[in-house]
């Protein structure tokens, strides 16, 4: 058996059975390099703790909302592998980089959630891991992933002094988790996949006629699921939220907002849209930019990028290089959903 510890903070309070949990396990952390993990750790939670939403839970009473584990398992050597070769028992889940990507061993991802539990303090009967991570991901409506489980699984590696060393394992097989060094950014990955926990969908759009506009049945779904997107199929002109008052992000105006919203087309919908803004910029005025929910077209989001808009392990889209914002229809859903009213 694996035991998993609790690391308590300021607003990471809240015990295991009742909380959303961010489990962080070591990766590549040698037996002497145990502290450096737990400094790793810390590091990480400082920078959570200053960055939204997380920043929204100091001095309010939802500290309870949160709580943090940490498993260490020493690596034989420091680091991930150059080949796959290479990473056969050489550290606790064999990652290796190789071609420009992080690889890692599924199997070994696999065996360390099933040993992994939570006892606490009580002496009460453990919590299996297991039983609160999925495997793969989980599709209500086809093509549109829904993240209901209340667990995330980081497999963190030491700073490797590059900000590409992340890795979503998503495959039906193995226990649903996320890989990255501690780089840069690196908490922008957890904003992230926080950010879809709390029921928030992704805004980049992908590749194949799949995903050129959603059907009926996906449009439906994301109206009533995704409250950061905005179905509209076949506009020209946005809405204007004083008048439209089936428009979901009419809360979002001030009362004298009295036109239509500015609308920004796809312009090249047969491809992926991978533009983002040359400098790091906050949004503060809603308004519809095409493409969301992995679709290219009939699908809208509030500002050009968002951390939703940003992929894991995905470098033309990065989570890690630089401070990146939330658009303002997620930052006001996040921090409705984080504040004690
Ligand atoms: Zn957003």
């Amino acid at each position: 058996m694996k035991e998993l510890i609790q690391i308590q903070t300021d607003i990471f309070r809240a015990s295991y059975a009742n909380s959303r949990s961010l489990i962080f396990l070591a990766e590549g952390y040698s037996e002497s390099d145990e502290s450096l993990f737990y400094r790793d750790v810390y590091d990480l939670l400082n920078k959570l703790e200053n960055s939204f939403p997380f920043s929204c839970l100091k001095g309010n009473g939802n500290r309870y909302m949160f709580s943090v584990f940490v498993s260490f398992s020493p690596s034989v050597q420091y680091g991930y592998a150059n080949s796959q070769q290479e990473a056969v028992g050489r550290t606790v889940f064999e990652t290796y980089f190789e071609n420009g990507k992080l690889h890692v061993n599924h199997t070994k991802i696999n065996s360390y959630i099933d040993d992994l539990i939570y006892t606490g303090s009580q002496g009460n009967a453990p919590f299996f891991v297991k039983n609160s991570i999925p495997k793969g991901i989980t599709f209500q409506v086809e093509g549109l992933p829904t993240f209901e489980q209340n667990k995330l699984v980081f497999i963190l590696l030491p700073e490797a002094n590059r900000t590409d060393i992340e890795l979503e394992v998503d495959d039906i097989d193995t226990y649903y988790s996320i890989l990255t060094s501690v780089d840069n950014h690196s908490e922008q990955i957890i904003q992230k996949a926080t950010g879809r926990i709390l029921g928030l969908a992704d805004e980049f759009d992908l590749p194949g006629a799949d995903y050129l506009k959603p059907v009926d049945i996906q449009g439906d779904f994301i109206l009533s699921r995704f409250p950061n997107l905005f179905y509209a199929p076949n506009i020209t002109i946005g809405p204007n939220p004083t008048i439209n008052d089936d428009f979901p992000w009419r809360w979002g105006f001030d009362k004298n907002y009295n036109s239509s919203i500015p609308i920004f087309k796809n312009t090249a919908p047969a491809n992926v849209n991978r533009d983002l803004p040359l400098y790091n910029v906050s949004y503060t005025d809603i308004e519809l930019w095409e493409g969301g929910g992995g679709f290219r077209t009939d699908v809208y989001r509030s500002a050009p990028d968002c951390i939703m808009r940003r992929k894991i392990g995905d470098n033309t889209l990065p989570l890690k290089d630089h401070k990146v914002a939330f658009c303002p229809i997620c930052r006001e859903l996040l921090s409705s959903f984080l504040i004690i009213k």
